[in-house]
């Protein structure tokens, strides 16, 4: 299996690097911001990963972010979906980080990803955040 779109991953990093780059004093003004840049992605990496089927989906969007360098990524589905993020490009040697909290570029990413998909209005919420103490960023997906 190979996976195309290597240049939508570089864009991914590059985004990845400037969120976190933003001081957090300036987090709410550009929350919006980096907000539509996850989703535009999201919509990108959507279109690459074209199976409709959800456990295709699912290992498509896992090989996607390993193989490109964006960490790793582990999803269980129970009546939620939950996205495991552990060792995140964007995370890594953060420490405190300057990312607007909680992970909005990620969040944003996701969501336009299982929107696009799935076909399904995706509420998503970060549980847990490496920036905040947590081992990974977990996300729970609601689906409707
Ligand atoms: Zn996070």
């Amino acid at each position: 299996m190979t996976i195309p779109g290597r240049e939508l991953t570089g864009t991914i990093k590059f985004a990845m690097q400037a969120t976190k780059d933003l001081k957090l004093s300036d987090s709410v003004s550009h929350q919006s911001e980096v907000e539509k840049l996850g989703a535009e992605l999201g919509h990108e990496v959507s279109k690459i990963l074209t199976s409709k089927k959800n456990k295709d989906l699912f290992e498509a969007l896992t090989l996607f972010w390993k193989q490109n360098g964006l960490g790793d990524i582990a999803i269980t589905q129970a009546d939620t979906l939950l996205v495991r993020l552990s060792d995140c490009y964007d995370c890594k040697g953060s420490g405190d980080g300057g990312q607007p909290a909680p992970c909005a570029f990620k969040r944003s990413l996701l969501e336009s990803v299982f929107r696009d998909s799935l076909g399904a209005d995706t509420i998503i919420e970060e549980l847990e955040c490496c920036k905040s103490g947590g081992t990974a960023c977990l996300f729970r997906l609601r689906l409707s």
